[in-house]
């Protein structure tokens, strides 16, 4: 079976796995550091701080923005259900918005209609690694005096107007899971330019812990002390992992420029085949693919899913709106609600996308779905 997603593992990022093994620092040491320091580099964030996953991050960012119980969270029902179980975890009350029927990213025109002035932050997700339209969301966001969430857990190496995600929202978070762009096994990070969400986003995942002496309530304690003023969770990326995160950014460039070369080469393939729909890229963005979100007409997806499935391609579907899992029917989100993510994810079928499948992998990918679709 051909993956869907899978990581891209080579001898340096073993071999600088292998070396923080031998060093004195698991955890807690300047392996994190570094590998913060260069996402925030890459990124064009002031600060950058690492996670064990990318819910982890959603969980951080928002307590960060300072979400708390009764708290409006606006976003996308397009996205993995941490997004916005992140912010449930927090006593939030979350509001949807539908998508665009082009990028399946958040429609700015309906969040702008949306939102209102008890909307404490906006979260949104650039879809298949595109980015939203972050200028009229920011612009949103000002209006009503909300923060913007990013989650960009694809998106990590995207631009938009020239500008690199990451620096686009007040904060930013991503993924590092093996399917995504680029991996540590398990981890994330949050992004920001501001220096006070930085500060909370830090110590909310380092337990809470406030260690510098010029903010602490006993300074006088003596050198061993440490408070907490707000609790916090331990969200540590070990130095073990951050070493695979340092190696696998120094690859992330040539990651992204296969990525385009696959999504070209899909895009060429199965130009005018009927039945099917195939994604499209703004002019102003420059992505780095994480998906490849084909759209099956015709109400036949289920049918082609399991004919290239039984073919040996490993499709799968991103995503089942948010509101459709029952913790969120459970809440009393009622099906009908957005129209346009209902659409797309009944057409939806992600084809194999990542930086080791080879151009003879993406030519019987491209052979299987006209197969499947009788073209
Ligand atoms: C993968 C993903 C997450 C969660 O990241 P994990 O590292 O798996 O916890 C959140 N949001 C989106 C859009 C994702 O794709």
């Amino acid at each position: 079976m051909i993956p869907y997603g899978r990581q891209s593992v080579n001898e340096d990022d073993i071999d600088a796995v292998a070396q923080v093994l031998r060093g004195d620092w698991l955890t807690t040491g300047p392996t994190v550091t570094a590998f913060e320091e260069q996402l925030a580099a890459l990124s064009g964030a002031s600060r950058c701080v690492s996670a064990t996953s990318g819910t982890a991050a959603l969980h951080i960012a928002y307590a960060a923005a300072g979400v708390g119980p009764g708290d409006e969270v606006v976003t996308t029902p397009m996205t993995f259900v941490a997004t916005a179980s992140c912010a449930v975890a927090l006593g939030a009350k979350i509001r949807f918005v539908d998508i665009e029927d082009d990028t399946a990213n958040i429609d700015p025109v309906a969040l702008d209609a949306a939102v209102t002035d008890d909307t404490k932050v906006i979260a949104c997700v650039d879809y298949a690694g595109h980015p939203i339209e972050i200028d009229a969301v920011n612009e949103t966001a000002r209006r009503v005096g909300a923060l913007v969430v990013e989650d960009a857990a694809h998106s990590i190496g995207s631009t938009y107007k020239g500008r690199p995600v990451g620096s686009l929202a007040d904060l930013t978070t991503f993924s590092f899971f093996p399917t995504k762009n680029m991996t540590t096994a398990e981890g994330g990070a949050v992004a920001t330019l501001d220096p006070e969400l930085g500060r909370r986003a830090h110590e909310f995942h380092f337990i809470g812990l406030v260690r510098d002496r010029a903010r602490m309530r006993y300074p006088d304690e003596g050198p061993w002390h440490q408070e907490v003023h707000e609790w916090g969770l331990n969200y540590r990326l070990p130095d073990v992992l951050a070493a695979l995160g340092i190696s696998q950014l120094r690859r992330l460039a040539a990651f992204k420029e296969r990525r385009a070369a696959i999504f070209a080469r899909y895009q060429e393939g199965l130009a005018g085949v009927d039945g099917i729909r195939l994604p499209t890229q703004r002019e102003h963005v420059d992505p780095i693919w994480h998906l490849y979100p084909l759209r099956v007409l015709g109400g036949r997806r289920r049918e082609v899913f399991d004919a290239m499935r039984a073919d040996g391609v490993g499709v799968q579907v991103n995503y089942i709106p948010v509101y459709w899992h029952p913790l969120f029917e459970d809440l009393g989100f009622k099906r009908g609600m957005c129209p346009n993510a209902e659409q797309f994810y009944a057409e939806e079928l992600s084809l194999p996308m990542h930086a080791e499948l080879t151009d003879a992998q993406v030519d019987k990918v491209i052979d299987a779905v006209r197969g499947a679709v009788g073209s």
